[in-house]
């Protein structure tokens, strides 16, 4: 079907402060679709270009180039009532529950004014129905126990499950959760996982789940995309990219997610550091780290190729061309 938020060809360069025209390339060429009920996931170090992704998706912000799709139609919104709208459908949780509630509002205030924003003013029964509803939602019960609470009385799970709470008073199709666990306790996490995959089976949302952590990517979420200095370099089913990266940098970034037992192999940070995206890399942008670079990939950007059953990886090693060296033998042992 036609995904519910689809987005071609983004692009955002920022401009460097006292840079004289100098820019950051921070997301260049990225394609997405997100259907509802879907959970799609955005890994990628820090730096790679996620937020400024949501941010795009959100319109938090203008693209520098490329067009998103809502039910694919434009959505590019021009004006506040049209960027209204738009954020009906399309609603943003972000990573630090702490700094996105309000400390001087109470749950009540700030959810009956998500309410009031999206749906209309309520009153009386209806508020209290819908508050109740919302907070039943998110697992925080009994609702009465909440509802009058401040910020600072919760716990960060606690808050967090209220911020969504806020999304969800606008019954929105799309959530673009950035990071919406990295700053809560380990003993929590799981906890808001399942809060937000409840959502997307019984609400039906399309969940763009953003995160530098590709072991949740593969428990949460049904296909990955993997972000390397900008742009897109493998996507597919979360099981397959995890349990069998085929880009070079995915392989890394694997290998360097820490293990169960505690051991770190730091795969990736033996290779150098992550460039500059004020003078990004010619060619390939992972190539300076990259154990099979040639020259081609110092040269020419590689397309996202087919590598598999719904699966794309930017890799030259993947390229069937007989002008080309094959690295696919190199890379599949
Ligand atoms: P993290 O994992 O640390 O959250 P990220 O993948 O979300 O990283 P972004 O925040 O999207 O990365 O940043 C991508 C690049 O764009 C970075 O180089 C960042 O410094 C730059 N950047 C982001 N926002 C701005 C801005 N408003 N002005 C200038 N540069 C920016
Ligand atoms: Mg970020």
């Amino acid at each position: 079907g036609t995904p519910v938020l689809e987005a071609q060809a983004l692009r955002k360069y920022f401009p460097v402060r006292g840079g004289r025209g100098a820019v950051v390339h921070a997301v260049e060429d990225v394609d997405l679709r997100l259907h509802r009920g879907e959970v799609l996931a955005l890994v990628g170090e820090s730096g790679s270009g996620k937020s400024t992704i949501a941010r795009l998706l959100a319109q938090l912000m203008p693209a520098t180039e490329g067009r998103l799709l809502l039910h694919g139609s434009d959505a590019t919104v021009r004006g506040r009532r049209a960027f209204r709208r738009y954020v009906r459908r399309v609603q943003m949780i972000f990573q630090d529950p702490f700094a996105s509630l309000n400390p001087v509002h109470t749950v009540r205030y700030t959810l009956s004014r998500s309410l009031r924003i999206h749906r209309g003013r309520l009153r009386g029964p209806a508020l209290e129905q819908a508050l109740t509803e919302l907070l039943d939602r998110v697992q925080l019960r009994p609702p009465e126990r909440y509802v009058d609470a401040f910020p600072h009385e919760l716990s960060g799970g606690q808050r967090q499950r209220v911020a969504i709470a806020r999304a969800l008073a606008a019954e929105p199709e799309v959530l673009l959760a950035d990071e919406p666990i990295s700053m809560l306790d380990v003993s929590i996490r799981l906890g808001i996982l399942n809060l937000l995959q409840d959502l997307r089976t019984r609400l039906d949302i399309g969940i763009l789940y953003i995160t530098h952590d590709i072991a949740s990517a593969r428990y949460f979420a049904d296909r990955t995309m993997v972000m390397y200095a900008g742009r897109v370099v493998e996507t597919g089913d979360s099981e397959a990219v995890t349990q069998d990266p085929k880009h070079p940098y995915t392989q890394l970034l694997v290998r360097s997610a820490p293990d169960p037992d505690g051991m770190e192999d730091r795969a990736l940070g033996a290779r150098g550091e992550a460039p500059s995206l004020v003078t990004p890399p010619s060619g390939c942008r992972f190539h300076p780290r990259c154990p099979f670079a040639v020259d081609l990939c110092r040269t020419e950007v590689p397309p996202l190729l087919e590598v598999g059953a719904a699966r794309t990886a930017a890799c030259w090693g993947y390229a069937e061309r007989a002008d080309r060296p094959s690295l696919g033998s190199i890379l599949e042992t």
